[in-house]
């Protein structure tokens, strides 16, 4: 799909427009401007493709820039977990990595600018009283008692709070913009705020900061961006932004803004995703659960897959939830194209063939994967003991369960037509430890000579031969759709699911599988993608993660309760 064309959308015709009208020269710049205040997800994989497909489409660039303008939240581990994330998506932003703590000087400088074109001032009202001088959208604020400080005070106030001469949170700089302006961010907005905060980049070289509305517009503007792309929530404050540059009379960015990506069943928050973290609900930012991208990979989703996905979703201006059934068929789709086909028993039941030699080994043939010839064949043993699928037999089968049962033939994936003949329990509990079924030695490949035919067939692997494994099975993180619908009162993490992760310790994985690099890829057949878990699995202990289920007809017919039709 990638290959296609790119989607018409109002960005776009925005972009052409500027283009047409020689705006900026003809030149597209774009920038993808995360905070290093936690790992990207999947709504940043959506800004990051369109910021540098854009670029790419107009054969312009897009930076990356760290928009790193709090020294509270933000850390090192975040800017490599950032970087890494992007590389692995598979942009490239060159030379251009930036951070928004190396324009503090340059920032200083605009600020200056402005105290000396009478548009800010130094201001000694503390943060309550500033919010509730500033007024409701029904009622005007109030004028600052410091507002009309002269521009030489200013400066020198100004030049202190740098110096360190004030307590932190004593004074702020604002913008002079109008107090009764219908836009709440136009009333005198707070620029730089004093902060004894210590820096992952400057240390302790600043004591005041600058805020993100002072920042953002002011950073692009130094990096040349054309079109400065957002989300809907900030369209309030563009009037500012455009309102900065112009009094400062420099370079600037025609500010988008798109509807922010929000998947069903989940949350696309940082702060939300860190509290998952931090309280234990998830592994880690990378836990297969999460919606982040270094989440996504463990589990085994491709850039393919979630770039394909971006592409599908396109731009909106309105906000809405994205299915995550969308996003897990663009990985079943990419995966179903080039995941190896491979035999793995989750829930282990043992049959013992009782006319197959008790020393016989064969090695039959088996496809790699049948949408792509070019993957070719590979050989798996069989023998007299094998495992096949707990959920494979069942002793009393419904009528539309077609698979194995007591007198009951059925295939067993490129081996034979076996026919269950005996059912063995334990004697205390009662439950089924082993069946015993009789194979048919010309039903070889699985094809009958005669004709005869069977309604399943199922995958098994060979006991002697098999590897152990633990295979990790996902749900949903959360059980609602809207993960954030709680009750009025309740904790936002109401929905989490409980059932979300299900470990399998006792999985028999075919052999081809021993040595299987972590990170790769499979599918496990009829049973859905997996991948080899990248932190967990060792030779000694190999560990997957479900990717995705396949779809599976059956699951479907038992939801709608017509098992018994
Ligand atoms: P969060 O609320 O998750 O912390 P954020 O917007 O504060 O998100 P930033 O690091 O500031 O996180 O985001 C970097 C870029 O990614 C911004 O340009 C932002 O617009 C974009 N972005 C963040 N979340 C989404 C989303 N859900 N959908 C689309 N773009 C997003
Ligand atoms: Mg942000």
């Amino acid at each position: 799909m990638s290959t296609q064309e790119p989607k018409k959308n109002f960005i776009r015709e925005i972009i052409d427009e500027d283009i047409r009208n020689g705006k900026n020269g003809g030149r597209v710049q774009t920038r993808f401007p995360p905070e290093p205040n936690g790992f990207l997800h999947i709504g940043h994989a959506k800004s990051i493709c369109l910021n540098f497909g854009l670029a790419a489409d107009y054969g312009g660039l897009c930076n990356l820039r760290f928009d790193d303008t709090n020294p509270e939240t933000e850390e090192i581990i975040y800017v490599e977990s950032i970087k890494q994330d992007i590389r692995w998506l598979g942009f490239d932003w060159e030379d251009r990595e930036f951070y928004a703590s190396d324009y503090f000087e340059q920032l200083y400088g605009y600020a200056v600018d402005l105290i000396k074109k009478g548009k800010a001032y130094v201001c000694d009202l503390s943060a309550e009283e500033i919010s509730d001088y500033r007024g409701t959208l029904t009622a005007p604020g109030r004028v600052s008692p410091y507002r009309n400080r002269s521009v030489e005070e200013n400066l020198d106030l100004f030049q202190r709070m740098r110096n360190g001469e004030f307590a932190d949170g004593s004074r702020t700089l604002r913008a002079k913009i109008d107090m009764s302006h219908p836009n709440l961010l136009m009333r005198d907005p707070v620029l730089y705020r004093i902060r004894r905060g210590h820096h992952y980049r400057t240390g302790d070289k600043w004591c005041i900061y600058p805020t993100y509305d002072w920042a953002h517009g002011q950073s692009d503007s130094i990096e040349g961006i054309t079109h400065s792309i957002c989300t809907l929530e900030f369209e309030v404050h563009r009037p500012l932004y455009d309102w900065l540059l112009d009094q400062l009379g420099i370079h600037h960015p025609r500010q988008i803004e798109f509807a922010r990506l929000s998947v069903s069943h989940t949350v696309l928050s940082k702060r939300k995703l860190l509290e998952l973290v931090r309280e234990g609900h998830v592994s880690g930012w990378d836990d297969p659960r999460m919606p982040t991208i270094s989440g996504l990979r463990r589990r085994g989703y491709t850039p393919e897959a979630i770039k394909n996905f971006c592409d599908l979703i396109g731009m909106a201006k309105a906000n809405s939830i994205v299915d995550l059934a969308l996003l897990e068929d663009c990985v079943r789709e990419d995966l179903n194209r080039r995941a190896p086909r491979v035999m793995a028993v989750l829930r282990p039941l043992k049959v013992v063939l009782v006319n197959y030699p008790e020393d016989q080994v064969e090695e039959l043939e088996a496809i790699n994967n049948p949408e792509d010839p070019n993957m070719g064949t590979r050989k798996v043993p069989f023998s007299r003991i094998l495992y096949i699928e707990r959920d494979d037999f069942m002793e009393v089968p419904p009528k539309k369960f077609f698979r194995l049962a007591p007198g009951r033939e059925v295939r067993l994936r490129y081996a034979y037509f076996i026919t269950c003949v005996d059912v063995i329990k334990d004697p205390k509990t009662g439950k089924i430890i082993e069946l015993h079924c009789t194979y048919d030695p010309a039903t070889r490949g699985g094809d009958a000579p005669d004709g005869r035919r069977v309604k399943a067939t199922l995958h098994w692997v060979s006991a002697a031969h098999a590897c152990d494994a633990e295979v990790r099975l996902y749900e949903t993180l959360f059980t609602k759709r809207d993960a954030g619908e709680v009750e009025e009162g309740a904790d936002w993490k109401s929905n989490l699911n409980p059932k979300s992760l299900e470990v399998l310790k006792e999985c028999k994985i075919e052999p081809s599988l021993k040595a299987a690099e972590p990170g790769s890829r499979c599918q496990f057949e009829r049973l859905g993608y997996f991948c080899v878990d990248s932190k967990d699995s060792s030779p000694e202990k190999l560990v997957f993660n479900r990717t995705v289920t396949l779809h599976d007809p059956w699951a479907n017919i038992k939801k709608a309760g017509k098992e018994n039709e």
